[in-house]
């Protein structure tokens, strides 16, 4: 064994040539592929985040995704929107109501 080192081979023609995943050109990279991963730790000596996957993407399409991935709490990243989600999140939590107030003619058996 000479070495540990090894080489990606590109993605089949069909796939994505930067993830090798199988999307839209428009849509963000297949963040969680092997591949991507690891070509992109290689150019960029890090790994790859759900940003990276997405910085080519329109606003719109950004938006989308980080939405989508803030409810799967796979967006944990962004720092910029925290602090609008954090607020959002404040706004949501409502306190429910308690039923206050009633009558306690219950008790006293027999
Ligand atoms: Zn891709």
């Amino acid at each position: 064994m000479s070495g540990s080192s090894w080489r990606l081979g590109p993605p089949a023609a069909h796939l994505c040539q930067v993830c090798a995943g199988e999307h839209e050109p428009q849509d963000p990279h297949v963040a969680t592929s092997l591949y991507y991963q690891i070509s992109f730790h290689q150019q960029h000596g890090r790994y790859a985040t759900w940003a990276d996957a997405m910085a080519h993407c329109d606003e719109k399409t950004n938006r989308a995704w980080e939405h989508m991935l803030t409810e799967l709490g796979l967006w944990d990243l962004v720092e910029k929107h925290d602090a609008e989600t954090k607020k959002r999140k404040t706004r949501n939590r409502r306190p429910r109501r308690k039923a206050t107030g009633a009558p306690a003619d219950a008790g006293g058996e027999g």
